[in-house]
């Protein structure tokens, strides 16, 4: 395919949405896919619902994503003449007219005509207008907008994922495409800007199919070839109804900030409503660019499954080098209240990441996971440790163990369960007996990596000053 040029058109009228960063993925694949361009058009014609914090938001986010865009970002707002300059052109060929009816009496015909039981749409009172009508209009000091008019017929277009789709244009009525204060309507605004972006593909949400049919009738009056249409499944909860903030987080910068790989995110998305032939779910962005197949996307809406994005994170950051985990980590460490720079030390933090590496789901657990490398001072508590040091000669063993791990010239794992082992045996107790008590008074915490590993990466003093600690307070209790 040549040429292709597609676009994300956002309304900068809230965060970055995963469902506008799955359309926006879609894009970015296909136009990488086939060397296309991917533009970025920002639709803020919607003043008083649209912010700078949103756009800055969803640039971030598409940024973040790695999503780059060859063009733009474009600004509806920027071209406010344009829109009115094919508008004329329209009334112009009559093909478009003045409305001056205002919303009180368009919402009173339309429940007239309801009651009557006929269609709600425009009545097209104001295509038959008389001049002095006109003027008595234009003298109250009424705006009008502007309407197009749709022909008879139907409208039938080829989506390149759902196949042949049909309207009857009676069903749409002569809608508005200019509003009166000279702002254009969404419909008019992106057929403007996909045709004068040269757009050859358009592919977004579903929630857009009966958009499409209007926007067709624009090409259509203007003479102009339109592009291709491909509407994407939308992205549902685990309910099966439309994703929003009551199913979880649907922000894509929140993501970020929970600790989530922009890797991970993309990965899953790119994986509802697609699945590339290769039988596997890990993929990097090159293969997924490589495999991408618009023909392959299904109908079927994607359940976004927050568990599933997890595992995938979880997969992602075992692939990163410990050297990308201690980067990537490192500002989410940085937050802990116990963290403090001058005590830092990069060396020990690669051995720290070598042993968590494998459990952490998100970047942000480190926080929660690290704490026992980072300070010294573990407050044990009493439930926790009477229930690991069950056996009553535990803090007699503690001792001995303490006495053994202090005489090893190499504090290597390995030595380590050695001596245990050879201490478990010799006194025939189970190491469990050992192995759990010393977790918790190492660590505070009753799951976690390898033990023997632990003690290495701690050393030598910590590993014995807490076992000292630990059995005073065994003492006590
Ligand atoms: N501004 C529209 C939206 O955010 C764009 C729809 C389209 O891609 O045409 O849904």
């Amino acid at each position: 395919m040549d040429n292709v040029r597609v676009r994300i058109a956002p309304s900068p009228t809230g965060y970055l949405h995963v469902g506008t960063a799955h359309t926006a993925l879609f894009n970015w694949l296909f136009a990488k896919h086939n060397k296309g361009k991917f533009i970025l058009r920002i639709e803020d014609t919607d003043i008083a619902r649209s912010s700078k914090e949103y756009e800055e938001n969803i640039i971030e986010g598409l940024k973040w994503l790695g999503l780059y865009w060859d063009e733009g970002p474009y600004y509806q707002t920027q071209r406010l003449d344009l829109y009115k300059k094919y508008a004329e052109e329209l009334l112009k060929k009559e093909l478009a007219y003045y409305c001056y009816c205002t919303p009180e009496e368009l919402e009173e015909r339309r429940k007239e005509a309801l009651a009557q039981k006929k269609p709600p749409r425009y009545d097209r009172k104001c295509l038959y207008l008389s001049d002095e009508e006109r003027a008595k209009y234009e003298r109250e000091g009424r705006k009008p907008a502007i309407r197009l008019l749709i022909p008879e017929g139907k409208t039938i277009f080829n989506d390149i994922i759902r196949g042949e789709i049909e309207f009857n244009n009676q069903d749409i009525g002569d809608f508005v495409i200019m509003k009166s204060d000279g702002v254009p309507t969404y419909n008019f605004a992106v057929v403007i800007d996909d045709y004068t972006m040269g757009i050859t593909h358009v592919i977004r949400g579903e929630d857009h199919i009966s958009n499409t049919p209007k926007q067709l009738f624009i090409y259509n009056a203007f003479g102009w070839t339109p592009p291709e249409f491909a509407h994407l499944p939308l992205l549902l909860g685990p309910d099966r109804s439309k994703l929003s903030k009551r199913h979880g987080v649907t922000s894509v910068t929140e993501y970020k900030r929970m600790g989530y790989l922009p890797q991970a995110l993309v990965n899953y998305l790119a994986l509802l409503g697609w699945t590339p032939e290769e039988n596997k779910e890990i993929y990097t962005i090159e293969e997924l660019i490589e495999l991408f197949d618009l023909r392959k996307v299904t109908k079927n809406p994607g359940i976004f499954d927050i568990t599933k994005l997890e595992w995938i994170n979880t997969q992602h950051i075992r692939r990163l080098s410990i050297k990308e985990l201690a980067d990537l980590t490192l500002p989410f460490l940085k937050e802990a209240e116990w963290f403090r720079e001058e005590n830092f030390n990069l060396e020990y933090y690669y051995k720290v990441l070598g042993l968590l590496q494998e459990r952490l789901k998100t970047l942000s657990q480190i926080r929660e996971y690290a704490d026992y490398f980072f300070f010294d001072n573990l407050e044990y508590d009493k439930d926790t440790v009477k229930k690991v040091c069950k056996h009553p000669d535990t803090y007699f063993y503690l001792e001995k163990i303490k006495d053994e791990w202090n005489k090893l010239d190499e504090f290597t794992a390995t030595n380590l369960e050695t001596s245990l082992k050879t201490l478990a045996e010799q006194n025939q107790i189970p190491t469990k007996n050992l192995v759990h008590p010393i977790r918790v008074a190492l660590t505070n915490k009753t799951i976690g990596p390898g033990l023997y590993e632990i003690a290495e990466v701690l050393g030598k003093e910590k590993t014995l000053k807490r076992l000292e600690n630990f059995i005073s307070f065994l003492k006590q209790i």
